[in-house]
């Protein structure tokens, strides 16, 4: 399946220091080469496949063998598409100026779309299988362990449109609410903005940096960027607002065709996960909001303001020792060493990625901003992407990719059905990888005194993203899409229901005119067409991996195995299901989440001990 973890939560740097001694990645073992022969071969063929695929499910119907034979054949036919998806996504996030491979992805998009069709005719089919002819589909050998998969096509099936109005809104789809999202993409991509900087000179700045200058140590910087980038986003809030309109809509038309009474229920059902375990998770958080809170306060003190503008949020209170700038070579022998300390399998695992040459992580010009992790379900290897300016934040990105690639890993022996894994269950591996390094960079007796202090800065920002940033989305867009239930809803209401979610979970850690009410329009978050509410699975990620790492801290090495049933398991049943297997606990359960928030206070102490005195 084509997957491509983004994790845009990274302020990218500003800074592109060319180096040529970095590592590229290689993708020969995927083709050898964009539109080379094989390539060529490869996309004929699949798109052959496609097409005869799509006339033949049609006729399985109530047809046990037939279909198991069929879910089988999309199954790997699902694979070759990943593979093609991920291989195009790896070439233009590595040079974002090549045309030649826009337009194949343009293309692509569009052999997804048949896909999609696929997938529809499939849950279909299975929708109206009858009791025994469903058993005897679930006993047949070909789709031993995709139960839980074939289950939830079963699922989605018997809530679709027909297959006729579903094939027309994936064309509709097309032009009508992607292409609101692609409007977005477009008109923020072109956006500059005068800005006039501390030394008094004034340049036109792209809007894609605007995040990089309000992340930097000089508050200055930052309130100029917030203030002079705002004006464009409030010049075209009319045209967002329509856009942002006509996704919700959208959904909002669809969501009672397809059998489903509320907004959440397709996140959820995306995410494998029940209304009861969100919301004792953000139950939790809105209970226990003050522990995360004290750390915006503390930010706060040590900037000598009383409260907090929303463009300090993002920004470090204590930077990285000068000194510090390190090499690509030094930031993986440490992540390396930090892996192979507390977790060797892991630390085996990051060598051979190197070995491979697995990572693309050179800064050089044309490259797309951001980090992800993605790879071949075909050739079961995986791929890194960032890009490496010698930052201690790099490093740290580093080792969260690493983890989610470890995660694919674990999950190669599986077949692909029992390998997808949802968004929900995607940020863990990746934060425990995160956390290993920290914990074991926190642990050298040689870490001096300030990238200590930094380090236990970044980790506070991290709890702020996850415990009072993106649940305040989450809160914006559960009221946004409340209201859009009535009709559309207007720019300047946008501003209030944003204004009201920041005060709700900031209250008063922000200045009483610090609130973002065009957060809405700038965080294009808000805008992807391809999945919704793209927050609280992130919330989910993180304090899960809270969790795990508290466990892992107390039990020591026996947890491991513990972990990696986890993430084996994580393509094969819902959360609480999978958590309560392989963990004992109960996702519904508010406490579980109480002790996942409350486990950042250790470290929150320490940065409060840390930097008190500086
Ligand atoms: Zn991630």
């Amino acid at each position: 399946m084509y997957w491509q973890w983004q994790d845009p939560f990274y302020p990218v740097s500003d800074v592109m220091n060319a180096s040529s001694t970095l590592d590229c990645w290689s993708l020969d073992s995927w083709f050898s080469g964009f539109n080379q022969p094989d390539y060529a071969d490869f996309k004929e063929d699949l798109i052959k496949d496609v097409t005869a695929l799509r006339t033949r499910v049609p006729a399985a119907r109530n047809d046990a063998a037939t279909l198991a034979g069929l879910l089988h054949e999309w199954e790997s036919l699902q694979d070759r598409l990943g593979h093609l998806g991920a291989y195009l996504g790896c070439l233009s996030a590595a040079d974002a100026t090549d045309e030649a491979v826009q337009v194949e992805e343009a293309w692509f998009s569009t052999l997804n779309a048949e896909s999609s069709k696929i997938r529809t005719l499939v849950q279909a089919a299975l929708a109206q299988l009858d009791e025994a002819t469903w058993a005897h589909l679930l006993e047949d050998a070909r789709l031993r362990q995709a139960e839980h998969a074939v289950r939830r096509m079963r699922e989605a099936g018997r809530k679709q449109m027909t297959t006729e109005m579903e094939a027309l809104a994936a064309d509709l789809n097309v032009t009508g609410l992607h292409a609101w999202g692609r409007l977005y993409d477009t008109l923020s991509g072109r956006m500059t903005f005068p800005m006039t900087f501390p030394d008094g000179h004034t340049e036109s700045v792209p809007m894609a940096r605007r995040r990089a200058l309000m992340s930097e140590p000089d508050r200055r910087l930052r309130e100029a960027a917030f203030h002079a980038g705002q004006k464009p986003w409030q010049d075209q809030a009319v045209t967002l607002a329509a856009s942002l309109n006509g996704i919700a809509g959208t959904r909002l038309g669809l969501d009672p065709r397809r059998g489903r009474s509320h907004f959440l229920d397709e996140p959820l059902f995306d995410g494998a996960l029940t209304r009861a375990s969100l919301e004792a998770m953000m139950e939790a958080i809105h209970t226990h909001i003050e522990l995360p809170r004290r750390a915006l306060r503390h930010a706060a003190t040590l900037q000598g303001t009383p409260a907090l503008h929303f463009f300090d949020l993002e920004a470090p209170q204590i930077a990285a020792p000068e000194a510090a700038a390190l090499t690509w070579d030094q930031a993986c022998a440490t992540v390396e060493q930090s892996f192979s300390a507390a977790y060797p399998k892991l630390g085996a695992y990051f060598r051979e990625i190197l070995s491979h040459r697995w990572i693309e992580a050179q800064a050089r010009p044309g490259k797309r901003p951001g980090a992800f992790c993605t790879g071949s379900r075909l050739r079961r290897e995986e791929r890194i992407y960032m890009t490496f300016h010698g930052t201690m934040h790099d490093m740290v990105t580093l080792a969260h990719e690493a983890g989610h690639a470890w995660h694919s890993c674990v999950l190669r022996p599986q077949r692909s059905w029992a390998a997808d894994y949802p968004m929900t269950l995607a940020e863990t591996a990746s934060n425990f990888g995160e956390m290993i390094l920290l914990t074991g960079l926190m642990a050298d007796p040689n870490l001096p005194e300030g990238m200590k202090a930094h380090l236990l800065d970044q980790e506070m920002l991290r709890a702020h993203a996850n415990l009072i940033n993106i649940p305040m989305r989450y809160e914006f867009e559960k009221a946004f899409y409340t209201e859009r239930r009535s009709g559309e809803v207007t720019p300047s209401r946008l501003n209030e229901l944003m204004s009201e979610a920041q005060q709700k979970l900031y209250g008063n850690t922000l200045l009483a005119n610090g609130t973002d009410p065009l957060f809405w329009a700038s965080k294009m978050h808000f805008f992807i067409t391809g999945v919704s509410f793209y927050n609280f699975p992130y919330v989910f990620g993180y304090l899960l991996s809270q969790a795990l790492f508290a466990r892992f801290k107390a039990e020591g090495a026996s947890f491991l195995p513990h972990y990696e049933a986890f993430l084996a398991a994580t393509g094969g049943a819902s959360c609480e299901e999978i958590v309560k297997q392989t963990l004992g606990e109960d996702l519904t359960d508010t406490q579980f989440w109480a002790r996942a928030v409350k486990s950042i206070e250790p470290a929150l102490t320490a940065y409060e001990a840390t930097t008190a005195a500086r």
